[in-house]
């Protein structure tokens, strides 16, 4: 059967906003999409964690959700500077970020610790958004899809569900960079995504978002792609308009 995947439009904030900022671009992202008739999307923004229990309140009412950018694998215990998944349910958070480029680079976490991160995610009652995607010398060396095949053999936990899971395919050389990879290209590598996922996982319920450098001049080209159900946008959350628009291009 078909299934009728509901786009899910992800802000991630990164290393930005301080209290004021950050409460501003809630307040008003609250506000639009709380003025806005029959959402299109499922919203979510993943500010720093420094930012979660003032923007959750911000947004209580609207249907924007709250995320974070990344979790430990524990519960709880002597992890000095990390944040478990527990705690992220406990601030409000629905969803976690795992296995961003960003933090496969900068803290060498490689696949198998990024399943035991969503499985941890999972365990507290989140829901994981686990990144994959190819660096820009494996796209050349034509070895992208392979890539992302053993990322998601190895970053999906095996309790995974498409209830508590979504996928994020972000090509490493289009993040922050303007780049994009062609619509067919990221048709193509959405399919072969879904064409991987672990047979316990319902594929075709599945909701695989993109992201690399989405902004609204080019949201509506990707997110009308039959394998593109929403999209996992960096810089563009940082802008209330930019990232409005983006959802409004799932329309
Ligand atoms: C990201 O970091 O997840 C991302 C997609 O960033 P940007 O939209 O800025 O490329």
């Amino acid at each position: 059967m078909e299934h009728a995947r509901r786009p899910l439009i992800a802000g991630n904030w990164k290393m930005n906003g301080l209290r004021a900022d950050g409460l501003e671009r809630a307040r008003a992202l609250a506000a639009l999409a709380g003025a806005a008739d029959a959402p299109p999307c499922d919203w979510v923004v993943c500010p720093p964690a420094s930012l979660l229990l003032a923007v959750g309140p911000a947004l209580a009412g609207s249907p924007v959700t709250l995320g974070g950018q990344d979790c430990h694998t524990a519960a709880s215990g002597a992890h000095t500077g990390d944040v478990s998944a527990a705690m992220l349910a406990d601030a409000g958070c629905r969803y976690v970020i795992v296995g961003h480029s960003e933090r496969r680079a900068d803290h060498g976490e490689g696949d198998a610790l990024v399943a035991a991160k969503a499985a941890a995610a999972q365990a507290a009652g989140l829901v994981a958004i686990v990144c994959v995607g190819e660096t820009e010398a494996e796209r050349d060396a034509g070895r992208a899809h392979a890539v992302v095949a053993r990322q998601i053999a190895g970053s999906l936990p095996a309790g995974a569900s498409a209830l508590d899971t979504v996928v994020a395919y972000e090509p490493v050389w289009a993040i922050g960079t303007g780049r994009t990879p062609t619509p067919d290209d990221v048709q193509a590598m959405h399919a072969h995504i879904r064409s991987c996922a672990p047979p316990a996982i319902d594929a075709s319920a599945l909701r695989i978002l993109y992201g690399g450098s989405v902004k609204p001049g080019n949201a509506a080209t990707l997110l009308r792609l039959a394998d593109v159900d929403g999209a996992l946008v960096g810089g563009a959350s940082l802008v209330v308009e930019d990232f409005w628009a983006i959802g409004e291009a799932t329309r």
